[in-house]
């Protein structure tokens, strides 16, 4: 056996510099010797946007082992939106780590778990009364959710939507909609979960005849997808209030409160599943916020803890305590310097600059973006909310999805030292989820990358797409 390498020594606390810088090709030298040791020892299950390896990173930059500061546009799929070396959070963390590590909830207790459900309680949608239940991955929090609205209404069935992502645990693949790669040989999957069309104002049969129509035809196939299996039988449906790796399909106006109307009429209760758009990512807190919804529970994870794994469903008391005692847990659920990290995310929240940021990423992207679907063919839309935007490739008048696009663009921006990803079901689709600390020159040079990658790859490229492949992510 190898001996482990001794760790890392401790950063400098020079400032890491917030400006793209090309040291090397990307991946460079040492990146790619690195990629050479992963592929001899880690499982090839594992996929990746950018074969690069992080040395530092904080702001909007990522900083690899050859030198090279790259432009974050992912924040770790959504989950670094305070930065990630934020200060705070470093030192609520560090001051956790030299008190104690793990006690395990359900064994003796420590304040910062209720502290960090109290905030919770205070700001997730909704002025009811609510209580909160911490576990580690976003996956358990939606397992957790489908387990408290079971034993609330002693029913069964779970409605979930076209486009959904919820996880890849068994029971979140299965409410996941994307086969290849999430579901795929991995079946069979739990029963009870049903799927229902979402109001996709792109894609929707009303497409075209305005907000109004997509979101009225959505919720009438809603209806019908419950009356076919039993309206009364949905323990709950969990939506995504803007949808993530389906593609950051924004949900027609009307529809999340047609859906709140639907969960009402027949007991069903509503999850809004804020896991990546939560925690301020779309310019509020919580993205339900924009069409004045709340869920009876509402989802967190990925932004929030700042980098550790903490996730958090919270909901209407009434449903959550509704659990029989001990019928949840999980060792490391709410672990305490996760708990201290959350905390300083909710700090740094505090003086809405933040959302603020959010929504000037917004209006720069907006303004940078938002004019190639006229100056391009494929460009079908530029879209989302806040710092959860995206660029749709698609040939025109067809709407096939264009992945080869996807994948050209992205690869451009990656080779010029702009992180990009890829999603939605055809993998046609650009996102951008810049941390919300990323300052504006920064934002606008990355922007440039990405707009210009996108002139150059549209101006050649022909009408008819080769066959899609797989997005790794
Ligand atoms: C990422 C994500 C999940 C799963 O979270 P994990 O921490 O990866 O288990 C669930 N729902 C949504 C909307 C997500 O984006």
């Amino acid at each position: 056996m190898t001996e482990i390498p001794a760790a890392a020594p401790v950063p400098q606390p020079a400032p890491l510099p917030q400006s793209r810088h090309l040291a090397t090709e990307i991946p460079g030298p040492r990146s790619r010797a690195l990629q050479a040791e992963r592929l001899a020892q880690v499982t090839g299950g594992f996929g990746v946007a950018l074969p690069v390896f992080i040395d530092r990173a904080d702001g909007g930059i990522l900083q690899d082992v050859d030198g090279n500061r790259i432009i974050d546009f992912a924040s770790g799929i959504a989950v670094t939106s305070v930065g990630a070396s934020n200060r705070r959070v470093r030192e609520r963390a560090a001051a956790q780590l030299e008190r104690f590590t793990h006690t395990c909830y359900m064994v003796t207790e420590y304040e910062s778990f209720a502290q960090v459900a109290k905030w919770l309680n205070g700001h997730t949608p909704g002025s009811f009364g609510k209580r909160t239940a911490l576990f580690s991955t976003g996956a358990e929090a939606v397992e957790n959710a489908v387990k408290i609205a079971r034993s609330a209404t002693g029913r069964e069935k779970v409605l979930v939507f076209d486009e959904a992502y919820h996880g890849r645990s068994l029971l979140t693949m299965a409410m996941t909609a994307k086969v290849n790669p999430y579901k795929l040989n991995f079946g069979p999957f739990p029963p009870e979960i049903v799927r229902a069309a979402s109001a996709n104002p792109l894609r929707s049969p009303a497409a075209g005849q305005g907000p109004q129509a997509v979101a009225a035809a959505a919720l009438a196939a809603v209806e019908a997808t419950l009356a076919e299996h039993g309206a009364g039988n949905f323990a709950a449906m969990v939506i995504e209030p803007v949808q993530g790796e389906g593609g950051f399909v924004v949900p027609a106006a009307g529809f999340l409160a047609g859906l709140r109307g639907i969960a009402d009429r027949h007991g069903i209760v509503l999850v809004g599943d804020e896991i990546q758009a939560g925690m301020g990512r779309t310019g509020t807190l919580f993205a339900s916020e924009h069409e004045g919804v709340a869920g009876d529970i509402t989802l967190s994870a990925k932004a929030l803890a700042g980098g550790l794994p903490l996730s958090a469903v919270t909901g209407r008391a009434e449903l959550m305590n509704a659990v029989h005692p001990g019928g949840l847990g999980g060792t490391y659920a709410g672990n305490p310097v996760a708990c201290e990290a959350a905390l300083a995310v909710f700090e740094a929240f505090e003086d809405g600059s933040l959302l603020a940021n959010a929504r000037a990423i917004e209006d720069a992207a907006r303004a940078a973006l938002a004019p190639l679907v006229e100056e391009t063919s494929v460009v079908a839309e530029f879209r989302g909310r806040g710092a959860m935007l995206a660029v749709e490739f698609a040939d025109p008048g067809t709407l096939l999805p264009r992945a080869d696009i996807a994948r050209e663009v992205s690869a451009r921006c990656h080779a010029e030292g702009v992180l990009t990803l890829t999603c939605g079901t055809h993998g046609n689709i650009i996102r951008l989820l810049p941390p919300l600390v990323t300052g504006s020159e920064l934002l606008e040079d990355g922007l440039q990358v990405l707009r210009n990658a996108i002139l150059d790859v549209a101006g050649r490229a022909g009408a008819s797409a080769p066959a899609a492949q797989p997005a790794v992510l």
